[in-house]
């Protein structure tokens, strides 16, 4: 291996060269505390910027065995470190020539701790991160003494600051830590507990702006405070005891007046399938892992997606138990996201009334007398919503301000007022038994619904001469090969990292987990247990820095929404559910 001294020479010899002779600095070297990689060289300075990583062994970075000793610690050290040095690139950041001359890059994380691959902390302590930069050049001609600063100075500075035990923050790492760790515990109890999610007393859940993430002023918001009948105790493993609203499994509905609070709570539970830094004001909101966001979205496509349980009889005659369309209206689309979320394990769905569609939600009594069941597809949602907790285990959380009928349907309710949650449970009980609403009940037995198949052939990340060409530049759109794909209305996904990895895992399966034979559900999980033993490299050709953790949940969304994709109708979803291989996915009645 070449040491730092060659890699200067190297640099001053071509200094002033064209650009192309940075090739020449491809490989390892040894650059004091750790090694430094250069796995790939830009072809000029306007191109993507060159990928570069840091590996620091343990007997250098020196982490606390606390910090390391089990898999999620190591997960949670290395989002800490990943900020840190992140900080420490930035400031060693400078702009050195033309295009990202002397840009050095490491992966953003927001207010989540997800596992990434720009920072990775090895059982033994390792630390390896991947991160960017850009060799510095005037035009194209190379500035050597520039990039020998860059590589040889800054980046080890860097690299001492943000990622040694001995310079960064240990009490931060150590709470980060903690308070992940309490999260997790958190979630873990929620089952036994009978609860689909938790919000602590003192969580601050409103956010500073609609595009900014972090919390609101302390000094404007309404900590959370739970309301009485619903009050829990939970325990932690570095907190203690902590009280909080705990939501029942059921359904729950979260009413109150406009401008109150309630999207607000609906999204810091939508958010609570992730653990959260500390001082974000939700890192003690926590919500099963498997709960999924579902809302309208006309105009997205569907590739024979079972909805036959929400719509049926289309006056156009398009079959519902197969649907298959380029423009889904607001109710097929919100019904295709329900059965997509079931279809990969969903045991909790929310929903909010802003993002829906009111004819998919609900029908009243009046509209009942007057459009016949016959020019109705639609079974509303407030038909299913007991169905799907009482035969599938599947609990619903639902943001309502404007329809009192699913006070008949609801398990829990709670109100919010002035950002204050109330227990309204029993008044809304009494509030349906003194006002009956006449409205029938719609849609029969909930039917097991039809598997599918995805085909690999049907979603193609080429592009002319690239066999796989895929641009993810924000987190809600791909360019997977010639195609454009919509995911905003996907609203778990947190970070651009998720996007890109998804795009990865996608390319990676086609003709490997996505067969052609197994069901979305097995093809996927296929994917997800890739990438549980092996880790998010698992899934791309050769280690990149740019990729982080998701759910099933949201990688279904991704294929869900390729406008190519065809499916193979599974086996009919009778009976049980039999074994792997055959195609066939039946949602099965609650375990347990
Ligand atoms: P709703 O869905 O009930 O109409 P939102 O949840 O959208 O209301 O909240 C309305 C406004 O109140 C938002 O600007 C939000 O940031 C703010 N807000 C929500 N919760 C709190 C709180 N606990 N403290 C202070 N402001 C809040
Ligand atoms: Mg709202």
């Amino acid at each position: 291996m070449q040491d730092l001294q060659q890699l200067r020479a190297t640099l001053h010899q071509i200094d002033g060269r064209g650009y192309g002779d940075y090739k020449k600095i491809k490989g390892r070297y040894a650059a004091g505390c750790f090694q430094l990689i250069v796995d790939h060289v830009q072809g000029d300075p306007f191109a993507a910027p060159s990928r570069l990583r840091a590996v620091v062994p343990s007997s250098e970075v020196q982490l606390p065995d606390w910090a390391v000793r089990t898999a999620a610690r190591r997960t949670t050290s290395a989002d800490f470190l990943n900020r840190s040095f992140r900080q420490a690139l930035l400031g060693a950041s400078a702009h050195r020539g033309s295009g990202k001359s002397g840009e050095l890059h490491l992966l953003e994380p927001g207010q989540e701790v997800l596992s990434r691959s720009s920072l990775l902390v090895a059982p033994d302590g390792q630390v390896e991160s991947r991160f960017s930069a850009g060799l510095p050049a005037q035009g194209r001609r190379i500035l050597g003494q520039q990039a020998a600063h860059m590589l040889c100075e800054d980046i080890g500075r860097a690299v001492r600051q943000g990622l040694l035990a001995q310079s960064v923050d240990l009490d931060a790492l150590r709470r980060h830590t903690e308070v992940v760790e309490d999260a997790q515990a958190l979630r873990s109890q929620l089952h036994e507990e009978n609860l689909v999610a938790f919000v602590a007393d003192g969580s601050l859940l409103p956010r500073r702006s609609g595009i900014d993430d972090r919390p609101m002023d302390t000094t404007c918001a309404v900590p959370f405070q739970a309301p009485e009948r619903l009050r829990v105790t939970l325990t932690t493993p570095n907190a203690g005891a902590l009280c909080g609203m705990g939501i029942p499994k059921g359904v729950t509905l979260i009413v109150g007046g406009g401008y109150h609070g309630k999207s607000t709570l609906l999204r810091a539970l939508e958010r609570g399938v992730y653990d959260h830094i500390p001082e974000d004001g939700r890192e003690r909101v926590v919500t099963v892992g498997d709960a999924v966001k579902v809302r309208a979205e006309d105009g997205r496509s569907v590739a024979g997606t079972d909805i036959s349980n929400f719509i049926g009889r289309l006056p156009g005659g398009e079959d519902t138990i197969r649907f298959e369309t380029q423009n889904a209206s607001g109710s097929t689309s919100q019904a295709a996201a329900i059965a997509e979320a079931l279809e990969v394990g969903a045991t909790c769905l929310l929903l909010d009334e802003d993002t829906s569609a009111t004819n998919f939600m609900i029908r009243d009594a009046r509209m009942q007398a007057l459009v016949a069941d016959e020019f109705e597809p639609i079974t509303p949602f407030i038909d299913r919503a007991q169905q799907l907790y009482r035969e599938l285990g599947v609990s619903t959380i639902l943001v309502v301000g404007g329809s009192g009928d699913y006070f008949d349907v609801a398990d829990t309710v709670i109100a919010m007022r002035r950002y204050e949650p109330h227990d309204v449970t029993s008044e809304a009980k009494q509030i349906a038994d003194a006002h009956p609403t006449s409205r029938r009940r719609e849609g029969g037995q909930w039917q097991p619904m039809r598997s599918r198949i995805p085909r690999p052939d049907s979603f193609d990340p080429s592009r002319g001469r690239k066999s796989v060409d895929i641009k993810t530049r924000t987190e809600d759109r791909v360019t997977f090969g010639t195609q454009e794909i919509e995911l905003s209305a996907v609203e778990q996904i947190v970070e651009l990292a998720q996007t890109r990895a998804m795009a990865e895992a996608l390319v990676w399966a086609r003709g490997r987990a996505i067969d052609g034979q197994r069901s979305m559900e097995e093809a996927l999980n296929v994917i997800m247990a890739s990438i549980a033993t092996g880790g998010l490299d698992s899934i791309v050709p050769y280690p990149v820095g740019e990729l982080a953790e998701f759910r099933i949940a949201e990688l279904a969304a991704l294929l869900n929404r390729v406008r190519t994709l065809v499916t193979d109708a599974g086996r009919e979803g009778q009976g049980e559910a039999s074994g792997a291989g055959t195609g066939e996915r039946v949602v099965g009645p609650p375990k347990g």
